[in-house]
């Protein structure tokens, strides 16, 4: 049997383009993982997916699921093991789990990216209790408390502006002396100033530490920081603060496509939108020779389709960018309406 469409990834992104592609009657075949549900699932309260003023991110996922299997979608709570895009054997892709193959016409890949941690037990301990990776989504729970925020990149100095919306004071806890943050976003946190510029007032930075322990049984109370690089020498702090976003990267859920569809250097999926949006970007040509290389393979008529005919690609492991839930659901949707169209013009 070919199955129409194969959706790999079991977030907002994948259920979105189900519940699209099932009321298509097009009956989508879900791979939603195991465990399922992605990022969604390991946060507490979602207050900013429109609709529900606050949801519990896993109900919000199970809300979904059973609205995609409403529609006559099949949902399979396995991983993918390996995948087949080379189209050769009947013109479909084929897709395997442990002890199945699969083939299908089309596949929309959604497989999500993981914020990367710290690594103490604390942190772990305290996640969803005063520890985040994203500002965006938990920033409104610190109004006039004080945070702090760890990396020197350009996503932490946005979670820091981020969070003087809200927050009293925002400490950035980086591990050297400088950032590697582009240089508009290091001038607006008030560092390296270019041109005069308004310091933010609430921004403290500590230099060249790591944090050590995040203090706290049911919630953060605090953090300890040792020094490392050129001040060793200075004794190890505390400092009493009430939640702490770590910001130190993202890495997308691709191990599964590498040398199957084009990637960018840090692994996320490139669809042709986003080749438009790195084209637009290029500042060297080095990089304006590489997209030239990868833009033939890329078709204008389909803006989620990846580097291979008929893979289409949502969510954050094709978005560096804005990593929402409801931006992963609108590119489940879109990547959706493009099978759809797909479909039609393959058959
Ligand atoms: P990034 O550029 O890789 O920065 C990660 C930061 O975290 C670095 O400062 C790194 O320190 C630090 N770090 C890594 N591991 C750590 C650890 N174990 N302990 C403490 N610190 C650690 O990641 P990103 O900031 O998420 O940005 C990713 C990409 O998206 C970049 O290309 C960025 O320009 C882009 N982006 C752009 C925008 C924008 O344009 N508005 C916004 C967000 C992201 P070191 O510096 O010491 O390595």
């Amino acid at each position: 049997m070919t199955e129409n469409v194969t959706i790999i990834g079991g977030g907002p992104a994948g259920l979105s383009a189900a519940i699209y592609l099932a009321r298509a009657d097009l009956k989508p075949l879900v791979f939603a993982g195991s465990p399922p549900g992605g990022q969604l699932t390991l946060t507490s309260e979602v207050e900013n997916y429109p609709g529900f003023e606050s949801i519990l991110g896993a109900e919000l996922i199970e809300k979904m699921r059973n609205q995609a299997k409403k529609f006559g979608a099949r949902i399979v709570d396995e991983n993918v093991i390996k995948i087949d895009f080379s189209n050769k054997s009947n013109g479909s892709h084929k897709t395997y789990l442990t002890n199945k193959t699969y083939n299908s016409k089309s596949v929309i890949i959604a497989t999500g990216a993981k914020a990367l941690w710290l690594g103490l037990p604390s942190e772990t301990r305290l996640r969803g209790k005063g520890v985040s990776a994203c500002a965006t989504c938990d920033g409104f729970f610190f109004r006039e408390k004080t945070v702090a925020v760890i990396g020197g990149g350009d996503t932490a100095l946005e979670e820091a502006l981020t969070l003087t919306k809200f927050a009293k004071k925002v400490y950035i806890i980086h591990r050297r002396d400088f950032f590697r943050a582009s240089k508009i976003m290091q001038e607006r946190v008030g560092v390296g100033h270019a041109r005069p510029v308004q310091k933010n007032p609430k921004i403290e930075i500590i230099w060249n530490s790591a944090v050590e322990e995040i203090i706290g049984e049911k919630h953060v109370e605090g953090i300890k920081i040792k020094n490392v690089g050129v001040d060793r020498g200075r004794p190890e702090q505390e400092i009493k603060l009430d939640g702490v976003f770590v910001a130190i990267g993202h890495k997308p859920d691709t191990n599964l496509f590498k040398d199957k569809i084009e990637l960018d250097s840090k692994g996320y999926i490139l669809n042709t939108k986003y080749v438009g949006i790195e084209n637009l970007n290029i500042k060297n040509s080095t990089k304006i020779e590489n997209l030239k290389l990868k833009i033939p393979k890329f078709n204008i008529n389909y803006g989620s389709q990846t580097s291979v005919p008929g893979v289409f690609v949502a969510g954050d492991c094709a978005d560096p960018y804005y990593r929402q839930a409801v931006t992963a659901a609108g590119t489940g949707v879109e990547a959706a309406l493009e099978v759809e169209r797909y479909l039609e013009n393959v058959k």
